[in-house]
């Protein structure tokens, strides 16, 4: 069987790959699995209405109801889907692709994303066509439902100490990338009492500011605007505001991985222990703060779902991933950009400037490569570096990562494309290099024969 859902729902370039006839017939499939009431949103943007309408008439010609609830951030519409009461969501997004492409994201009806078994099942409804199609009296509706944003940004108000943060009067700058962050981080801002600066926050789905992945290249205006205001910090949104990157009160970016570290070993603190879930490819220096925190980490395969399953089976107090993904159990088990954001303001008015936080997390150097191996071999190759390194320590959580003095190497095959990507990570730029070149010359010998 294909597979029409990746890591990241499905997606594709407007009217080529991703039209309103596909859309239609996975909101048939989607629809025939959940049936019932299914809630729909969409980020910003310009094919956004034209989805929508496509997938609304998927979901009724089953016989679904659909809650329409606009324009959101993705996490806002699985937080309207968490209390229950419905089959699921529907989220029409493309996150940080480029402003051609858009694509469909399921939500299960606890408000996380779809695990695999169930896209699967959907995915077969849609490759048989077996559509629950309904007699004319049977087909559904849709109901323009008003107040999910509101509520999303009570809920999220409701985890900080609002006092203490509003007491400290942050001055930040805040770049919603134009996305759909754009609708409710600004106002999450106002009730904290920052003083903001904000950037790209009128949503505009050609992504006229930047495009909307938080690299360091794409965020130059925010870094200089936090070191010209004298700001306490600066915020950037993914385009659908799940994700989010901090740059400290020096106008330095700072990667996932370390702000990942920071806000890990506050939640742990906070919950006097406790198990903080990442996945394999995670940089060691979270592992650092958790365990000087006094929590532990379980470590998952790559993917913002299976972390927050995860999460749920282990009673987890804290999860992410090192791209800005931060899952915050207490609130919801998915990624959530309002309330990373929230978060860091809570743990700048407590605990000082975002740079002396980070100075206690410790630096490693990472390297990034790619193998190319044929798909059909992956698995076999995979074995044979096991054997290779088997006086190493080895894990086979995703791919196979194995450790060494001073580092360890991370090699995973691509879902998409005939290599493997090697990831090491190093605590110095040597050690990371020569980890590096072993482990890519061990692969290719096994290539070789
Ligand atoms: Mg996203």
């Amino acid at each position: 069987m294909d597979r029409l859902f990746g890591t990241n729902g499905v997606r594709g370039v407007v009217n080529d790959t991703m039209n309103a006839q596909l859309a239609l017939d996975v909101g048939r499939a989607i629809g025939t699995y959940m049936k019932g009431k299914v809630a729909l949103a969409t980020d910003c943007r310009t094919s956004a209405d034209m989805l929508r309408a496509a997938m609304a008439a998927g979901l009724t010609s089953v016989g679904c109801q659909v809650l329409d609830l606009g324009m959101l951030p993705t996490p806002a519409l699985q937080y309207f889907v968490k209390p229950g009461g419905i089959s699921g969501g529907v989220m029409i997004t493309a996150s940080h692709n480029p402003p051609e492409f858009n694509g469909i994201k399921a939500i299960d009806a606890d408000g996380t994303e779809m695990p695999r078994a169930k896209e699967e099942e959907i995915e077969r409804i849609f490759y048989t066509r077996a559509f629950d199609s309904k007699d004319w009296r049977y087909v559904g509706g849709v109901q323009q439902t008003s107040g999910a944003g509101d509520s999303y940004q009570r809920a999220v108000l409701s985890q900080v100490d609002v006092v203490e943060v509003r007491r400290a009067k942050l001055k930040v700058v805040l770049d919603c990338a134009n996305g759909a962050g754009s609708l409710i981080s600004p106002q999450v801002l106002q009730r904290l009492g920052a003083r903001t600066i904000t950037l790209n926050c009128n949503p505009e789905g050609t992504f006229p500011g930047h495009p909307s992945e938080p690299t360091q290249d794409n965020l130059g205006d925010l870094l200089s605007l936090v070191r010209e205001t004298g700001a306490d910090l600066g915020i950037a949104q993914d385009g659908d505001a799940d994700r989010t990157i901090f740059v400290d009160e020096k106008g330095n970016y700072v990667y996932g991985d370390r702000s990942l570290a920071v806000v890990a070993a506050v939640m742990v603190v906070e919950n006097e222990g406790g198990t903080v879930v990442t996945p394999v490819s995670t940089s060691q220096c979270v592992e650092d703060a958790v365990i000087s925190a006094g929590g532990e980490v379980i470590y998952t395969r790559v993917g913002a779902p299976i972390v927050a399953r995860k999460m749920m089976e282990v009673g987890a107090v804290f999860g992410g991933e090192e791209n800005g993904g931060l899952i915050f159990p207490r609130h919801q088990y998915c990624r959530d950009a309002a309330m990373s954001m929230a978060k860091m303001l809570e743990i700048v008015a407590l605990e000082g400037p975002l740079s002396s936080l980070l100075a206690k997390v410790p630096s490693y150097c990472l390297d990034k490569r790619k193998v190319h191996c044929p798909d059909e071999r992956k698995e076999a190759v995979l074995q044979a570096v096991c054997e290779a390194f088997s006086s190493n320590q080895v894990d086979r959580t995703d791919g196979v990562k194995v450790f060494f003095e001073g580092g360890w190497t991370l090699i995973r095959p691509s879902g998409t494309e005939p290599i493997f990507r090697v990831y090491t990570e190093g605590r110095d730029q040597e050690t990371a290099k020569r980890i590096a070149d072993r482990c890519e010359r061990a692969v290719k010998e096994i290539l070789d024969g």
